[in-house]
């Protein structure tokens, strides 16, 4: 076992963020790369999306009803969607830390999740926006679709996914860079090097 005694005191470096958010358009990566990241700090991966989809295959009604609205690209309704956001952030493995992975989304869902985390005691301490343009994601999206079978991943939906996405959530960019916590990825790179790009950003 390696002795810790010696090490560095924890003040003279900052510590590594572990209560994070990860944003950008659908297709650049972010599901890839939040599953890696969340692996490597030992925290839960959250993704929305994810959870939505577990329960349209479940059939459950919650389930139900974001299908009617992830089939059309549109953004499952806040009230909804906080709920059960809220509920996961209160699970234990969530204490120490997290990755949000599509949620916050839009300016409201920025203000309950502020309340949320106010009520916890804590607040994101980390926000990574992945970039990438419209052209590749579309690219992306279209060959996932034909692999997966994602059913919001045609064409027409997506066009509309990215449509909603510059509408409703690029506004948070401004937000939490205000806040000095964005930190800008470039996701057009090799999943490697958006990987090690992501953790740097997580230093200091
Ligand atoms: P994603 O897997 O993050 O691309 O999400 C797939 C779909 O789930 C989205 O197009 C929305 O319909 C729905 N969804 C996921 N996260 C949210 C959210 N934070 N707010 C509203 N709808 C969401």
């Amino acid at each position: 076992m390696t002795d810790t005694s010696t090490s560095t005191p924890a003040s003279d470096t900052a510590p590594t963020a572990r209560r994070l958010l990860i944003v950008g358009p659908p297709g650049a990566g972010k599901g890839t790369q939040a599953a890696r990241l969340a692996e490597g700090l030992g925290i839960p991966a959250i993704s929305t999306g994810d959870i939505f989809r577990a329960n349209v295959s479940q059939s459950t009604e919650l389930g139900v009803l974001a299908k009617s609205y992830m089939d059309k690209g549109e953004y499952v309704p806040d009230s909804v969607t906080n709920d059960m956001v809220r509920d996961r952030l209160a699970q234990d493995d969530a204490r120490e830390g997290f990755l949000l992975d599509g949620y916050p989304r839009t300016l409201a869902q920025v203000e309950a999740l502020d309340g949320m985390l106010a009520e916890l005691g804590t607040a994101l301490d980390r926000v990574l926006l992945l970039e990438a343009d419209d052209d590749t994601v579309v690219e992306r999206l279209i060959a996932r679709g034909q692999e997966s079978g994602r059913s919001d991943d045609t064409e027409e939906t997506i066009r509309h996914r990215l449509h909603v996405y510059a509408e409703q959530t690029t506004p948070l960019v401004e937000v939490y860079e205000g806040r000095g916590v964005l930190r800008r990825v470039d996701g057009m790179a090799s999943i490697d090097e958006v990987s090690a790009a992501l953790t740097a950003a997580l230093q200091g």
